[in-house]
């Protein structure tokens, strides 16, 4: 067997209730938090009344930040990070999805570091120490509960991109109760966002004896709720096993990082406000499809219950039902930007050309 390592730092709570049942884990923390959220959904679904009763019970104080927007701005990071050192918070609780938690690990880093320039955190070469966090998903998508990664929109690169910094939440309390609402758009985008992250971890070349199991425990435990998501039903034990598939996602990305549809859909995202889940599964087949060893594919597929990349692509058509129009120059200009990204091009195992990466949106996105 080939030798790997694997490093999930997170302590993990998961069941309904276990933010509040939990309370006394939060005593070492800190004395005040900086609570980040987006706008709405974090008050509405009850997790944010779950906190603040979590903190008031361990007597610790907090502000709440919640500006924080979709595909969050290295912008709104700052302005937390404002927010957070001028009331002098010790830790972090970020609420959402994986907006809010992407964007509280990058102010995390901002707060315990005042002075340092933001693009800093797209350094290779600075270890920055950062606050303590915890994350509470309230989308069963990202993961970013128990992954190190902060993606950031970056508006002077005209695209998104992941710090450089590695910032692992201290703890993750998983209580699905809080998706019950979630639509059924924002339900199928990340539920494919999960999705994606079990398969481009289990294809990629960084992928580990540990890691693949993981993923096909999670593809088994996703099959469970594909025909949830067709149907647009959910149950409290489909949400909590999406949250389950979620986190699985998160930890084997943890060791390996996404792939080539993360890399593509990212340009559909920043250009075109495709939510970031789809994006991913808008080039999923295509990808696939170039695959150089496709029995790897097809045992993948197996856990889903699935024998074909075609069946793969009826599913997702199902869940996602794609409507977008491209150009064939935009196409080719975002081939042409994600071909500077060698980390990812080397998750890929084969070569793969900038051409590659245009047949890969030409073949899965339809052209004007
Ligand atoms: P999101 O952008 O965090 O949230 C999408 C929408 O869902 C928001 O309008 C939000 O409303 C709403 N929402 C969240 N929880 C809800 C609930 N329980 N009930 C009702 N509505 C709810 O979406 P996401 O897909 O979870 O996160 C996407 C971001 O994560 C992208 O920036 C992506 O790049 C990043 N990502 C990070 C990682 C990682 O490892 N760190 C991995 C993959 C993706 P409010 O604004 O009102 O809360
Ligand atoms: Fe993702």
């Amino acid at each position: 067997m080939d030798a790997f390592q694997y490093f999930m730092p997170t302590k993990m709570f998961f069941g309904e209730n276990c933010i509040v049942e939990n309370w006394a884990a939060w005593r070492k923390l800190g004395k005040k938090a900086l609570i980040m959220t987006g706008k709405h959904s974090a008050k509405a679904n009850g997790s944010l009344e779950d906190v603040i009763t979590a903190l008031t019970k361990c007597n610790k104080t907090y502000v709440v930040f919640n500006e924080v927007e979709e595909n969050p701005s290295l912008e709104t990071v700052m302005k937390a990070a404002d927010l957070g050192k001028e009331e002098k918070v010790d830790f972090l609780v970020a609420i959402g999805g994986g907006s809010p938690m992407d964007a509280a690990k990058s102010t995390s880093i901002l707060i315990e570091n005042p002075g340092m320039d933001p693009m800093d955190l797209y350094s290779e070469n600075k270890t920055l120490s950062y606050l303590p966090l915890i994350a509470i998903p309230t989308t069963a998508g990202t993961g970013s509960e128990v992954t190190p990664y902060s993606i950031l929109t970056l508006h002077a690169k005209e695209t998104k991109a992941s710090i450089k910094q590695r910032v692992f939440p201290d703890f993750a309390f998983l209580d699905a109760k809080y998706m019950m609402g979630l639509s059924p758009k924002v339900t199928a985008n990340t539920a494919i966002d999960a999705l994606s992250h079990l398969i481009e971890s289990y294809m990629s070349t960084r992928s580990n004896f540990l890691s693949e199991r993981l993923v096909e425990s999670g593809l088994m435990i996703f099959r469970d709720c594909m025909d949830a998501l067709q149907k647009q039903e959910y149950s409290l034990e489909i949400r909590e096993k999406l949250l389950l598939t979620s986190s699985i996602g998160g930890m084997v990305i943890s060791q390996t990082s996404t792939s080539l549809p993360h890399l593509l859909g990212y340009n559909l995202t920043y250009h075109k406000n495709i939510p970031h889940g789809r994006a991913n599964g808008l080039v999923m087949k295509a990808y696939l499809e170039l695959i150089p060893d496709q029995e790897k594919v097809t045992k993948m597929l197996s856990f889903m219950g699935l024998s074909s990349l075609q069946e793969m692509q009826a599913f997702f058509d199902a869940v996602l039902k794609s409507d977008e129009v491209f150009t064939d120059k935009e196409l080719r200009q975002y081939a042409e930007f994600s071909g500077n990204d060698s980390y990812k091009l080397t998750s890929f195992p084969g070569k793969v050309t900038v051409d590659d990466l245009y047949q890969i949106y030409k073949k899965s996105l339809v052209v004007q």
